[in-house]
């Protein structure tokens, strides 16, 4: 029987980690089919705390689990496809095994949605980004363009004109999901420009995205559109498709957790990081989520032992 173990290897998983192995408790993490996670393919991350020079997401995240390693955390690799609740605690299915554990810590993040064109993936990291905060500033004096017509699109475009030198939104529909008030901050941005209802079908370029191929969806006319970026904002998906007999999840899937804590509607179970973060979707939040998530279930097992 474990005491503790972690759902994830992404910034909150590994620093509920790093928290419980240092509080005694030998987590188990489960990495998870992408271990470091999300900022793995991030190629630059200028806004982590303590790190004045850029440093790559692959990087930092091998960080993140040497000093987890340090104290002890141990790792499986693998999805978790199964959770039961039992008398004890959970019995999780990880591969081939299976793992009885008293708490549990939910930390498997929250995948940005994909335009899922072919060439979309070629370009991801080198010009197409799913987080206009993490990486508008690398567009300064640069043409972008954002994908969408959600209120994070919206705000995104608004946002992105502190850097680009023009910023347009495309969206498939001839309406907008987003509220009137953010639209009307956008309309009166010089520098946002509108194609609605147009989708993009390709992305071309040599190494980094040089512009896309966007297509009218009235009339079905395709044109060329030259640009140095695109930041898709069409959502998000939680990876909780899993837990979702476990815990109690809001209408978009992301778990909802203890205003302030990290507890669940599940005694002993624990969530942290994008999975049930709607909002900021950063790093940083991610490893003080993950912190919480440690202190919460080492004051449980404190509690219940
Ligand atoms: C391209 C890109 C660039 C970014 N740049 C920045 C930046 O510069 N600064 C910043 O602060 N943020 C940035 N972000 C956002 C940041 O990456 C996320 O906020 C952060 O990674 C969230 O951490 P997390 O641990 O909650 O989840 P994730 O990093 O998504 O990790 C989730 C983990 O859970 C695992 N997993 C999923 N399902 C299961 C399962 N069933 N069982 C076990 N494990 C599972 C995955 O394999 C993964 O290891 C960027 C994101 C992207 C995509």
């Amino acid at each position: 029987m474990e005491k503790t173990v972690i759902a994830g290897s992404g910034p909150a998983g590994l620093t509920a980690a790093i928290y419980a192995a240092r509080a005694d408790l030998s987590p188990l993490v489960v990495e998870g089919s992408v271990p470091g996670g999300q900022l793995i393919v991030s190629v630059d991350v200028e806004n982590y705390p303590g790190f004045v020079e850029a440093i790559t997401g692959a990087e930092l995240m091998q960080k993140f689990r040497a000093q987890a390693e340090r104290f002890g955390a141990r790792f499986t690799q693998g999805d978790i496809t199964s959770v039961e609740k039992t008398a004890g605690g959970f019995r999780l299915t990880a591969g081939d095994a299976v793992i009885e554990t008293k708490t549990l810590i939910i930390a498997t993040g929250a995948e940005a949605r994909r335009l899922t064109i072919p060439t979309e993936k070629e370009f991801y990291g080198r010009g197409v980004s799913g987080c206009a905060t993490c990486d508008g500033a690398f567009y300064r004096n640069k043409e972008v363009i954002v994908v969408g017509g959600g209120n994070t699109a919206v705000e995104d475009a608004v946002f992105l004109t502190r850097f680009a030198s023009r910023v347009t939104i495309v969206h498939r529909r001839d309406y907008l999901r987003a509220t009137p008030a953010e639209v009307n901050r956008a309309r009166s941005n010089t520098k946002i420009e509108w194609l609605i209802p147009w989708t993009v079908e390709e992305i071309y370029g040599s190494r980094f995205v040089e512009g896309a191929v966007l297509k009218n969806a009235e009339t079905g006319e395709t044109r060329r559109f030259p640009c140095d970026g695109i930041f898709v904002a069409i959502g998000h998906d939680p990876k909780t498709e899993v837990f979702r007999d476990l815990v109690e999840v809001d209408e978009n899937g992301f778990i909802v957790a203890a205003p302030g804590g990290t507890a669940t509607s599940t005694p002993g179970v624990f969530a942290c990081g994008d999975v049930r973060d709607p909002v900021y979707k950063q790093a940083v939040l991610a490893a003080g989520h993950g912190c919480m998530a440690a202190l919460d279930a080492q004051r449980y097992l404190e509690k219940t032992s």
